[in-house]
């Protein structure tokens, strides 16, 4: 394997999932076509542009012909959100008007992780059974991302480590579920 491939294959495998997106930015890294990810803002759109301005390096650096997009207005229509889109019809047709989609070459929609697909790419190693069943729950109820998702892991580790106990715990996971931030 080349460098550079191996370069692009590496931060790549930081994104979970969204094989077809990752395809398409290869792709474009390639042949240094133009590319824009449409996806909600819990999607991986954004991740996925810091990804490819990153891989493009200097050559690219100031590209204008990339970018990630939301789908409306709000950003969280269609594409399979857990959050329900709050645009008029009219908002929706205004905004993509607006958009001109067919300026770029390669035209990726991004959908968001399903909540099984978020728990089967998160780290719960150290999660007790009723742990991860209690961040099950979270994920499916109250429509986390994965980045949220993986914050909140992140969270209840800490909890777990400042109470000294090993595996992490529901008692732990319920009060990083507290903590989670409310959307806007
Ligand atoms: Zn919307």
């Amino acid at each position: 394997m080349s460098d550079r491939k191996e370069e692009i294959d590496l931060r790549l495998a930081e994104i979970p999932g969204q094989y077809h997106a990752k395809r398409a930015l290869e792709v474009a890294l390639e042949g240094k076509h133009s590319i824009q990810f449409i996806g909600s803002q819990d999607s991986q759109a954004e991740a996925l542009i810091d990804a490819l301005k990153e891989l493009q390096g200097t050559i690219w650096y100031k590209n204008p012909y990339s970018r990630a997009i939301k789908p409306c207005p709000c950003g969280y229509d269609g594409l399979g959100t857990n959050t329900a889109c709050t645009c008029s019809i009219e908002q929706v047709t205004e905004w993509r008007r607006g958009l001109s989609f067919n300026d770029y070459a390669i035209s990726v929609v991004v959908p968001d992780d399903s909540p099984d697909e978020i728990m089967k790419l998160v780290d719960i190693g150290a999660f007790d059974e009723m742990a991860v069943r209690l961040l099950r729950a979270a994920v499916l109820q109250l429509g986390l991302s994965y980045r949220q998702t993986v914050e909140t892991i992140s969270v209840a580790h800490t909890i777990a480590e400042m109470a000294a106990h090993e595996g992490v715990q529901a008692c732990h996971t319920a009060e990083a579920i507290q903590y989670i931030g409310k959307r806007d």
